[in-house]
């Protein structure tokens, strides 16, 4: 394949062109886009900080700050953009943001160059989304892109048992609920007008879910267990606790039901994996799965897809387009990661 213009480096920053990158630092870049808060694409962020222009949604910036960057609220190399504004950097490239459905605030990316040619890069996205960004070359998050990760099952059937074991499980104490940011965020939607219980969480994630409640969703309050009147309930056993990053889960010794919430796929046609009467996962995700990630890029009417390899699942990914998409041609990131991101 001939020369591409987007990468991905080893520090797992997405090159699109030369001079930006995304979810992490590279040296002589200008410019550097924040995809969504997740850790994982947080890389360098402070040194990106000292160093770089910084491009982000209005959502992502507002979960930063309350995530105690104060800094960040006042710096005028950190803009944050809106959705499907074009923004022409001084370098005379466009750049231009597409919700991705992965969170609150998370991109999908284009920079379309002088020359007309538009690259772009998925962020982490869910599937099926409302608009897809298009793009003559793509480099596309491989999470899921590997053929083992096909659920079976609907989000909303994911939904359905996580309600179902929450409310049988309150009936012997109290439920305590583990999920990424934004996941947390659906579990508290969907528990909200449905258990007859208090839940709680720390300030952190109550300052979090307020950026939420903010933006146009509609949440059910949490209480701090700072305070009395969550001291009181987490005295009683009859509550649901939610958790997030930071919040201390698997630190506390917990007396009732755990419940984890995340994408794994040990079974593809059963949400649910019971540890034990006291223990469950629940395969609540906003990630894509290999099916939603061919249809997400062959949507995107890229011909040239560097598939990110810095999570594994880079090369299946690229043989299965192969295969798959008769009219493009993918090939795993050139990166050699230091080590695999679970
Ligand atoms: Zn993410
Ligand atoms: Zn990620």
């Amino acid at each position: 394949m001939d020369h591409l213009r987007v990468d991905v480096f080893d520090n797992g920053a997405v090159r699109l062109g030369t001079n930006l990158v995304c979810d992490g630092y590279a040296e002589g870049f200008d410019f550097r886009v924040q995809t969504h808060i997740h850790d994982d694409h947080m890389g360098d962020f402070n040194r990106s900080k000292g160093l770089q222009d910084i491009f982000m949604s209005r959502e992502t910036k507002a979960l930063l700050i309350a995530e105690l960057n104060a800094d960040i609220e006042y710096r005028d190399n950190i803009i944050s953009l809106g959705w499907g504004e074009e923004k022409e950097l001084e370098d005379g490239t466009k750049l231009t943001f597409v919700r991705s459905g992965h969170m609150l605030g998370s991109t999908q990316v284009v920079v379309e160059y002088p020359d007309g040619l538009r690259c772009g890069y998925s962020g982490d996205f869910s599937w099926p989304i409302n608009d897809v960004i298009q793009v003559d070359e793509l480099v596309v998050d491989s999470t899921y892109g590997s053929s083992a990760s096909i659920r079976k099952y609907s989000q909303g059937e994911a939904e359905s048992c996580l309600l179902e074991i929450v409310s049988q499980r309150l009936r012997h104490g109290s439920v305590h609920i583990h999920a990424h940011r934004g996941t947390i965020e659906r579990v508290l939607h969907i528990l909200s007008a449905n258990i007859g219980v208090p839940i709680l969480g720390s300030k952190r994630l109550i300052s979090e879910i307020s950026v939420y409640q903010a933006n146009g969703f509609a949440l059910g309050s949490v209480t701090s267990t700072d305070s009395e009147k969550g001291r009181v309930a987490l005295n009683g056993k009859s509550y649901v606790r939610l958790y997030a990053k930071g919040d201390g889960f698997r630190n506390e010794l917990i007396e009732g039901t755990s419940i984890s919430c995340s994408a794994f796929m040990t079974k593809p046609d059963n949400p649910v994996v019971e540890y034990s009467e006291k223990a469950f996962g629940v395969a609540l995700t906003n990630h894509a799965d290999f099916e939603g990630t061919i249809e997400y890029i062959r949507a995107t009417g890229a011909k040239k897809i560097v598939t990110d390899n810095t999570r594994s699942h880079g090369v299946d990914l690229a043989v299965a387009v192969n295969s798959l998409i008769s009219d493009a041609y993918a090939q795993p990131s050139s990166n050699h990661p230091a080590f695999t991101v679970r």
